[in-house]
């Protein structure tokens, strides 16, 4: 198989799409949808698995396209279930996945970029700059490696829910966030119900009204501070899309979209006094959402510290207090090394994993890489 430009990226293709470019090859349209069903819901990961294509179509296929999705070159698995993953990309590059299993749900965290060029300070993908983003079936990919993976291993439906909150910006990405997301909700595909699909953003404003009206699954906004000068100091973004555009952006969403998750990491000494909390509340007041608090993972060579424990309930206290819906994480897989992008950058720098996925409670929307 060939990855030349010159060749169809046929996992990167929504089913009409493919249905097209089936029926440009003089195909049956038809063919598009069972190469579709072959690739996002059978996780096939070659033309040749596809058997009841026939011998000539599968023998000419690596001649006119390749498949972009990505290998599995490594697996963590923490204590508690959480599964830590290095994926290789047909280029070499990598980007990392976390798996988190609960009783009522398995959420895959997946990227949408080999690093990211929004620089936030306390992220260890921010440090690394953007190299490049991912197709959609490089994202799509993600979860049907881990699901064939699973499957391997017994489990039915491996993976219910998928959230965008692993390497990267998705809305910096945003053609191939779309087309990924179409193809998981395929009802040919992994099928998976637009609630349970959550697409989380740095605050990217004009990238987020088009995303609303372009693709159907959930919007996370990661706030992490509640006025201008402690966002400005911890997200350059905030300079382009200050809190004032931003929080208007969020106050006029379409009805689907209304009720927002907001992202609040807590980094030790910077955004966790309850004042930051108070004028949190000040903030958000009115507005239907979710706030999901965040306490740090720290990430070696940068100098942001987890929040004292007590401090981060009575910052969630506070919220709740005044009729906020407040979730606050739990850490999962300490062992592993990891939200996105830690385990690469530690990799570089030869150092073991320390940093945590989180982990949502039962009732609680999905958690970040
Ligand atoms: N670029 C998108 C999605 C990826 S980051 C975004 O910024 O929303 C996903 C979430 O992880 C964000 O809310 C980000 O603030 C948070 N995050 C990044 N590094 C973290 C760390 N070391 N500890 C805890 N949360 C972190
Ligand atoms: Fe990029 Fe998100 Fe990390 Fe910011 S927090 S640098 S936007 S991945």
């Amino acid at each position: 198989m060939s990855d030349s430009s010159a060749l169809s990226d046929l996992s990167s293709l929504t089913r009409p799409e493919l249905e097209r470019w089936f029926a440009r090859q003089g195909e049956k349209p038809f063919r598009g949808r069972q190469v579709f069903r072959w690739l996002h819901a059978r996780n096939a990961a070659s033309f040749e698995e596809m058997t009841d294509l026939s011998r000539a179509l599968r023998a000419r296929l690596p001649e006119l396209a390749w498949l972009s999705a990505p290998a599995i070159l490594e697996e963590r698995q923490a204590g508690d279930g959480t599964r830590k993953y290095r994926f290789g990309l047909r280029d070499g590059l990598q980007v990392e996945g976390v798996y988190m299993p609960e009783e009522r749900r398995r959420t895959l965290c997946v990227s949408t970029q080999v690093g990211c060029a929004q620089g936030c300070r306390f992220c260890a993908t921010g440090t690394m700059g953007l190299t490049r983003s991912l197709s959609a079936g490089e994202i799509a990919g993600q979860l049907e490696a881990v699901s064939r993976r699973l499957a391997a291993e017994g489990l039915a439906r491996p993976v219910t829910n998928v959230v965008f909150m692993g390497m990267g910006e998705p809305l910096a990405n945003l053609e191939a966030v779309a087309a990924a997301v179409d193809i998981l909700l395929d009802d040919f595909g992994p099928k998976l119900s637009r609630r349970h699909v959550t697409v989380s953003t740095v605050g990217l404003v004009p990238q987020m009204e088009e995303f609303v009206h372009r693709v159907p699954a959930k919007l996370a906004v990661s706030l992490n501070a509640s006025s201008d000068e402690v966002r400005d100091s911890i997200m350059p973004v905030n300079r382009r899309y200050p809190l004032a555009e931003l929080m208007r952006c969020c106050r006029n969403l379409p009805e689907q979209h209304a009720r927002v998750t907001f992202e609040y990491v807590l980094l030790g000494g910077v955004n966790d006094s309850l004042a930051d909390a108070r004028a949190l509340v000040a903030l958000l007041a009115g507005f239907p959402c979710k706030i999901n608090l965040i306490p740090y993972n720290p990430c070696p060579g940068l100098p942001y510290e987890r929040p004292e424990e007590r401090r981060v309930v009575e910052f969630g206290d506070l919220l709740a207090e005044r009729q906020l819906s407040v979730f606050v994480r739990k850490s999962r897989g300490v062992e592993l090394g990891a939200a996105c992008g830690q385990l690469l950058t530690q990799a570089r720098r030869g150092t073991p994993g320390g940093c945590a996925p989180r982990s949502p409670r039962p009732d609680e929307p999905p958690s970040p890489g």
